[in-house]
């Protein structure tokens, strides 16, 4: 059979990149377990032993950065890492004696290290200013300025049990599902530039992006461009990345809001969606203040009176929503209330893949 042939899409083989002695127990893993926060240590069926040490970066980070940990891994640790989804670096060692030297200079250099257990791990985030055309806010910025708020969550394990903070730069996209997340929230309609409309636009797929039929096709100033019923609007920004004179975004009415409960299925359990707690936060960098405190708030009272193990929407769905809003002191108010008859009935919950 002839060999494989490289292809030049798709992610390169990993095993080039892994510690050797991962790669030798490839598949024969004994068991793992935390020595401290920050630090895992698995044993393989044939009885080598391997210590991860995880650190918190910045996220977005600058090439001086990373140089800086490649050159930790080669002094300290044994030349191999690898970056976890939310962002943290992982360091292998197979000699323990290894282990708290490399704590000490990652630390001494500003990586904190953590996110293990039930611990607030890293905020994941979308793609924000940095990267995508159509956010409404920083998002690696809100995880910034928050991580640096939860800085000594993330380097203790003393949660009731993990916690995955998200952020979400659009009210459509990716991200956003969390047991704690922190989503853009607009709240007008669309600023319609009908100058631009005809030239950029192709009218019939913004007309069918909106979830509520709100936009119709329309002459302004003898020019082909669109309108929005801002009765029907629900102010959900989807039919500014088609078209992107549907200006939505904005720096007084584009605010924040936050969700809790969210939490992906597993072999075990269904998935639970998140549920609004606190809306119309300003969308205030550098620091997002206002977004922090109510974050910090509810990590507070869920570690007070969560049971051990229980996740944020297993405490939520035991006490109940009323006992929530009873510890956190958040107002609970009318738009917490899902009465909403005008959407076609799924909105937009369809798992066909729509142009
Ligand atoms: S959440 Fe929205 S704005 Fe942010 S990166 Fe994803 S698509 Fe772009
Ligand atoms: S913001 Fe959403 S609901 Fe409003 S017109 Fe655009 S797509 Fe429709």
């Amino acid at each position: 059979m002839p060999p494989r042939m490289p292809i030049e899409s798709g992610v390169p083989d990993p095993f080039q990149y892994m510690h050797p002695l991962m790669a030798r127990n490839f598949g024969a893993w004994n068991y793992h377990e935390r020595p401290r926060p920050g630090v895992l240590c698995h044993t393989a069926k044939s009885g080598d032993k391997i210590w991860t040490v995880r650190a918190g970066t910045q996220r977005q980070m600058d090439l001086y950065t990373i140089r800086k940990l490649c050159d930790i891994a080669d002094e300290y640790a044994e030349g191999y890492v690898r970056f976890t989804i939310r962002s943290n670096i992982e360091f292998m060692v197979s000699n323990e004696a290894k282990v708290q030297p490399l704590i000490d200079k990652l630390t001494a250099e500003g990586f904190p290290v953590g996110g293990t257990g039930p611990s607030v791990s890293m905020i994941a985030h979308t793609q924000g200013w940095l990267h995508c055309d159509i956010p409404g806010t920083d998002a690696s910025g809100v995880v910034k300025a928050l991580m640096d708020e939860l800085y000594e969550e993330f380097i203790k394990e003393d949660m009731p049990n993990r916690v995955h903070i998200t952020t979400s730069c659009c009210q459509i996209n990716c991200g956003g599902q969390g047991d704690i997340a922190i989503n853009i929230q607009h709240t007008k309609p669309p600023k319609i530039n009908h100058d631009l409309v005809a030239n950029v636009c192709e009218r019939p797929s913004v007309v069918a992006r909106c979830p509520v039929a709100a936009i119709r096709p329309a002459l302004v100033n003898g020019k082909p461009s669109l309108e929005v019923d801002e009765k029907k609007c629900i102010c959900c920004g989807a039919c500014y990345p088609p078209c992107p004179p549907m200006q939505i975004n904005d720096p007084e009415h584009s605010k924040l809001a936050i969700w809790v409960g969210g939490n992906h299925s597993n072999a075990r359990s269904k998935p639970t969606f998140q549920k609004l707690v606190a809306a119309g936060i300003p969308n205030n960098p550098p620091r997002w203040t206002e977004a922090a405190a109510i974050v910090k708030k509810i990590l507070r009272v869920y570690k007070e009176d969560a049971r051990d193990w229980e996740r944020l929407s297993d405490w939520v769905a035991r006490i109940g929503w009323p006992r929530f809003f009873e510890l956190t002191e958040l107002p609970f108010t009318k738009f917490h209330i899902d009465n909403w008859r005008g959407a076609r009935r799924s909105l937009n919950a369809s798992t066909h893949i729509r142009f």
